[in-house]
């Protein structure tokens, strides 16, 4: 009989504590930089900010070689054509590179803010002012947070963010500007099915977790029902129709997928009353404790560092990515043990590799990295510290 483990969300899910009022001081966030349009997903409002920012056919727009592959479609929707830039070995965006993939067809800048640690936004929002880019903030995984005293997104001329990434939301993100009007921006709703589903998706991943156990024994019986409707409509629509188009975004399954059709849709009103609900100085108290615990739980250990050895004032982590000497056997044993992992940028867009940016392939292959999130409980967090400790153990013990 194998061991019973603990099934640790790797993304927030729902709870009563999600609504504490107990943890007080409000963190700035991209909510703060500017006006804000409130979309399905970060990479939709990718696309609307470089329609925004008029990149069209013909033109370029640089992209870091250190990616999810959901940055690019967004690109190609636009008509034009990413150029990949080179990171340094602590995923800074590398100036002197990005400078010589300046061209006269270069429009825009994307700059991603990895794992919630900013980059250096005032030499970046120099160099673009100097040679006339707009700049995307890429804030990602930078929901929250201040650099030099500003939010997180002000420095770009659009800043973008994936709501999923830091509330215990089903879809969501955010389109912001700090330097534009917004106003010409308008959003349309999606529907009672995308409504029903963004509620009802976030309640079941919520249960599935043993999180809100009396509401789940409650809503027990109306959801079995639900999915006996549901299942009895899916079948009547599809012998109707062929395959009906799918009710929720493709980005809310963890897919890299870019479906234009969720341009310009408003978030389900259910995740804006939880992102609205939601304390936001717990997230940003409770993701610096648990980065901090789990940073220190590699310090002494063989062959692993954490990629950001401080964790500066004002940085909300998305999550906690360590650097390791070997990281396939690492990774082959903590996925074996049951610990939630990502591998940022695994995959890339094709053709870029090591001959693009050795050092995105290098962080590709050697970070792995754990959550750190607000609703990771304590004995959560000391079972994957534990299971940390053990897969390196075992590997210092068979070299
Ligand atoms: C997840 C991610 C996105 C896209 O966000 P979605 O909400 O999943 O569309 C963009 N940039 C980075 C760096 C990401 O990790």
């Amino acid at each position: 009989m194998p061991v019973p483990r603990p099934k640790i969300p790797i993304a927030p899910v729902l709870s009563r504590a999600s609504f504490s009022l107990a943890r007080g001081g409000r963190p700035a966030s991209v909510l703060d930089a500017g006006q804000v349009r409130k979309v399905t997903s970060g990479r939709v409002a990718i696309a609307m900010a470089l329609r925004q920012m008029g990149v069209g056919t013909g033109d370029e727009v640089l992209v870091p070689a250190y990616h999810s592959p959901s940055m690019v479609p967004p690109v190609l929707w636009c008509g034009a054509t990413p150029i990949f830039y080179r990171i340094g070995a602590d995923a800074s965006v590398d100036l002197d590179d990005v400078a010589a993939k300046t061209g006269p067809a270069t429009r825009a800048l994307m700059v991603t803010h990895y794992f919630g640690f900013p980059q250096d936004l005032a030499a970046i929002r120099a160099f673009c002012d100097a040679r006339g880019l707009q700049l995307l903030e890429d804030c990602a995984h930078c929901f929250f947070g201040t650099h030099q005293g500003r939010p997180v997104g002000s420095w770009g001329d659009y800043a973008i963010a994936s709501s999923m990434k830091f509330f215990p939301v089903y879809e969501g993100g955010c389109l912001v500007s700090a330097r534009h009007r917004l106003d010409a921006v308008k959003l349309r709703p999606s529907g009672p099915g995308f409504e029903a589903k963004a509620a009802l998706a976030t309640l079941e991943n919520s249960f599935s977790h043993g999180r809100l156990p009396i509401l789940d024994a409650m809503l027990r019986l109306p959801l079995r029902l639900k999915d006996a409707a549901w299942t009895t409509l899916k079948s009547r629509r599809a012998a109707a129709s062929g395959a009906a188009a799918a009710l929720a975004p493709a980005s809310s399954d963890s897919g890299f997928e870019f479906e234009p059709r969720w341009i310009d849709r408003r978030s389900a009103w259910f995740s804006r009353a939880v992102m609205a609900c939601a304390s936001t100085g717990r997230i940003a108290a409770l993701r610096r404790r648990h980065y901090l615990a789990l940073a220190e739980a590699a310090r002494g250990l063989p062959g692993c560092r954490p990629l950001f050895p401080v964790l500066p004032e004002g940085v909300v982590p998305w999550q906690c990515p360590l650097v390791f000497d070997d990281p396939e056997g690492v990774f082959e044993r903590l996925q074996a043990a049951g610990v939630p992992l990502v591998r940022f940028a695994q995959v890339r867009w094709p053709g870029v590799d090591g001959a693009t940016c050795v050092n995105s392939a290098m962080l590709a292959r050697r970070v792995l990295a754990l959550p750190c999130h607000q609703e990771l409980r304590e004995d959560e967090l000391a079972w994957i510290a534990g299971q940390l400790r053990a897969a390196l153990h075992v590997q210092a013990s068979a070299a």
